[in-house]
């Protein structure tokens, strides 16, 4: 399992905070700043990239409730 975060490579703290999604970790700063980017922020492709990597990954089923979450699609 990757405990380092999927963006900033940052350590999964203790207390657990940020997302864990099959496997893949993203820490909190990194959430904060996916659910604020739109499709003008130069980050945009960035984290969409990222993001695909996790949904692409085996045992789809739950992208859409994903996408909604970080509301990209
Ligand atoms: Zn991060």
């Amino acid at each position: 399992m990757v405990e380092n975060c999927l963006f900033c490579r940052q350590q999964r703290p203790v207390t657990g905070e940020g997302l864990l999604i099959r496997g893949y970790f993203i820490c909190a700063a990194c959430e904060a700043k996916i659910t604020l980017l739109y499709r003008e922020d130069p980050d945009y492709d960035f984290y969409l990239n990222g993001l695909k990597k996790i949904w692409h990954s085996p045992g789809d089923g739950n992208c859409e409730i994903m996408a909604e979450e970080f509301r990209l699609w």
